[in-house]
């Protein structure tokens, strides 16, 4: 028997496409022995608003032979029929090709609907008159229940193939793979998965809730982010990267990939992937972006950081009216010469150091940075008042005091500290960086180790400055350097000793100008050299020159000598080739070095010192007593002589303390067996206490000022220079 071919739809036509629905056209194979029945079904469908093409088998075998050429698209099936049960007509499991049966049972044997179902049929149906009018109704929901289904077979088919694949893969790689059931919450992890986790294969349970417990608190929250992304289809595979906690408890980086299992309404029931250990790349990665805005020697952040930072003060300062921030720009005092004379290793163990200082002296949401070399800059973020700025830059300046031990060598550092405070004047973080220099800048000629704050006339000075430092590059060439003589006096017999020389500059513009004026920035940059092997050249030549025209044998001279020449490479050289030059006798020449600079560096000053004695010449401390606790220093210092510093002269008529001071340095250097130069001296109370302590020699406006070398040598020839009145 051929099924009957019922299209029972076409007079609905129109009206199907108008309510156009996924069933429209529907194969169904209805399986009923009994006309009566399939009569009442038939109607049913014509009814409905779905389109369904109905055929008719009366039995088994010609339901058989129907679907053996042409496949409907679903079965409804009586389950009693004349050859045999309709769930016969169950295709089997394996096949891709196969179609949903509904069971139809009588009255009564509801027992028999459910066993059905548990062998495989999609829905039963009890026949009733209700019941059949609602067949179309239960068949269109039983049809996209089925394409759900259909939809899900495919996917972990492909699934199963691509794991296998991915299985094959993994076997010789180190990824781990994870297959999470969606609807029991519990997930098949991999023994290499869980030995990404420090695992073995029996630990760990692996529900969804516990794997989460092993994720990075910091991460959790991005980790289920990307993975609801993913299940609610807006990603079309999960990809993200966090931290898990490994059993030894430290943290690990991991790459978990994966792709959700989508049944037909879309819904994923099932999501599986790879999880890779990426903690290396990671961390390779994170010391990358570290280093690109790092200092590689302190790892303080750098230039570009910082610039970053103080680009978010400004916004914030533009938004906010109580907010407040400084930039505090602290440059070491004197760094070159620490680096040239110690060497880089040294100096960078300096620099390090001062850097873990400087971090010491701020809060935690402050930001020190190097910029280069020995300058470090530092944003204090959120301050109350202006003045806390100072008194941060005196913390630091605190911090530095103490000595630093580098490689067993005891150093000293200073810096000067330069405050710019943050205003909306300020458009560019290079700016208010500028400005903290210049105050910087005026602390350090100041006097080093302090700090000063910003104001707006510092920046014509710097720009004064800067027009100084380009003229002084030329001043030597151009001859504008001179040398004026001071005369010292024995405060004994009021007889001329020597003198000491010091330097002048004529400058073009600003005439006559003095050393306090430009020295410090020729040791900033360097120039101080060529300055000093000038003023030393002249100063040997003029007295060499009169000790032997004028008869004066005896004579000698004093020429300052910077901490920056001291530790020249070339310095002892350069002065035993100006002796030579100038015919000197060494014992004519006195160099005179300040006690502050030689401290910072005692070991190194000692030596060239030394060499320097075994040529004969003779060593000066300058301006002695103003520095650190030299006196316990000064019996490693083999100087000749000590030059009490002209604020003590000064002070001695006046206090008490002054005098107590004076005559503790005179009675300390006639211990170690040094004679004593009173510097600055100006009246004739001066004069007479110092010779009451036995002060040896005498300098000062009292006597004579510094006077240009012809004047001098004036002076000295009609013998008014060679005699005072004491
Ligand atoms: P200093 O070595 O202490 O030189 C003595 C300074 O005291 C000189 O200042 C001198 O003019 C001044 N002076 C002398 N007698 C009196 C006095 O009675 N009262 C007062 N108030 N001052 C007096 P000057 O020439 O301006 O030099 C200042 C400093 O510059 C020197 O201090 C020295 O440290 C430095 N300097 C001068 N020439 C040179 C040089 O050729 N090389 C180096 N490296 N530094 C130099
Ligand atoms: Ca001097
Ligand atoms: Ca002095």
């Amino acid at each position: 028997m051929e099924p009957q071919s019922l299209d029972m739809n076409d007079h609905h036509h129109k009206q199907s496409l108008l309510m156009t629905d996924d069933f429209s056209a529907t194969e169904i194979l209805l399986v009923e022995d009994l006309e009566a029945h399939a009569q009442l079904i038939s109607r049913a469908f014509e009814t409905s608003s779905h389109r369904f093409s109905i055929r008719i088998a009366r039995c088994l075998t010609e339901a058989r032979n129907h679907l053996a050429r042409h496949q409907p698209d679903l079965v409804v099936a009586d389950y009693r029929l004349p050859d045999g049960v309709g769930t016969e007509l169950l295709p089997s499991t394996e096949s891709l090709s196969s179609y949903p049966i509904i069971i139809m049972t009588g009255q009564g044997d509801e027992q028999t609907a459910v066993e059905a179902m548990r062998a495989g049929a999609l829905d039963y149906i009890v026949k009733s008159e209700a019941s059949i009018s609602e067949m179309p109704r239960l068949v269109a929901r039983t049809l996209r229940e089925w394409d759900n289904i259909q939809q899900c077979r495919k996917a972990e088919l492909a699934l199963a193939l691509s794991e296998e694949r991915y299985a094959l893969a993994a076997k010789g790689s180190k990824d781990g793979l994870w297959d999470w059931n969606l609807s029991t919450g519990t997930i098949y992890c991999s023994s290499r998965w869980k030995s990404i986790h420090g695992f073995t294969d029996h630990e760990l349970d692996t529900s969804a809730d516990s794997i989460y417990t092993l994720v990075h608190p910091d991460d959790i929250e991005f980790l289920k982010t990307i993975i609801n992304r993913h299940l609610d289809g807006s990603t079309p595979h999960l990809e993200c990267e966090y931290r898990i906690r490994h059993k030894d408890g430290s943290y690990r980086w991991v790459l978990i990939r994966g792709v959700a299992i989508r049944g037909g309404d879309s819904i994923p029931y099932r999501m599986a992937g790879s999880l890779t250990d990426i903690t290396h790349r990671k961390l390779a990665e994170q010391q990358l972006q570290h280093d690109a805005f790092h200092d590689s020697l302190t790892d303080l952040p750098n230039r570009a950081l910082f610039i970053d930072r103080l680009g978010v003060c400004l916004e914030r300062t533009n938004r906010q009216d109580d907010y407040l921030f400084a930039v505090l720009f602290v440059d070491l005092d004197r760094f070159k010469m620490v680096n040239d004379s110690l060497g880089h290793a040294i100096g960078d163990q300096l620099l390090k150091q001062v850097a873990s200082r400087l971090v010491d002296c701020l809060r935690a949401g402050d930001t020190v940075a190097r910029l280069g070399g020995d300058e470090f800059v530092v944003i204090l973020d959120g301050i109350e008042h202006p003045e806390k700025a100072n008194q941060i830059a005196q913390r630091m300046e605190k911090s530095l005091e103490n000595a630093f031990n580098l490689g067993g060598k005891k150093l000293f550092a200073t810096a000067s500290v330069g405050i710019a405070l943050g205003s909306r004047e300020y458009r560019h973080p290079e700016d208010i960086i500028r400005d903290a220099d210049t105050a910087m800048y005026q602390a350090k000629t100041r006097s080093r180790g302090h700090y000063e704050v910003f104001n707006r006339t510092m920046r014509t000075d710097a720009m004064e400055r800067l027009q100084m430092e380009n003229d002084m590059r030329w001043a030597l060439e151009r001859r504008e350097f001179s040398v004026f003589y001071q005369p010292i006096i024995s405060l004994n017999s009021g007889c001329l000793e020597g003198f000491e020389a010091l330097v002048r500059w004529r400058h073009q513009e600003r005439g006559l100008v003095l050393p306090d004026a430009f020295v410090p920035m020729a040791e900033e940059n360097g120039l101080i050299n060529s300055i000093g092997l000038f003023v030393l050249e002249q100063a040997c030549q003029d007295l060499h020159r009169w000790q032997r025209e004028l008869l004066l044998p005896n004579l000698y001279v004093c020429v300052n000598l910077s901490a920056i020449q001291l530790v020249e490479k070339d310095l002892i050289n350069q002065v035993v080739q100006v002796l030579k030059r100038t015919q000197l006798n060494p014992g004519a020449l006195k160099l005179e070095i300040t006690e502050n600079l030689v401290m910072e560096n005692p070991d190194i000053a000692i030596q060239v010192v030394l060499s320097l004695k075994e040529h004969g010449i003779r060593f000066a401390m300058d301006d002695f007593g103003i520095g650190y606790s030299s006196l316990s220093y000064l019996h490693r210092f083999p100087v000749d002589t000590l030059k009490i510093d002209r604020s003590f002269i000064g002070r001695m008529d006046r206090d008490e303390n002054g005098l107590a001071i004076v005559r503790t340095i005179i009675a300390l250097a006639r211990s170690l067996k040094m004679t004593v130069t009173a510097e600055g001296v100006e009246n004739t109370t001066q004069l007479r206490l110092l010779q009451d302590l036995e002060c040896n020699h005498g300098q000062g406006f009292y006597f004579s000022e510094p006077q240009n070398a012809s004047s001098t040598q004036e002076s000295l020839r009609d013998k008014r220079g060679l005699k005072f009145q004491i």
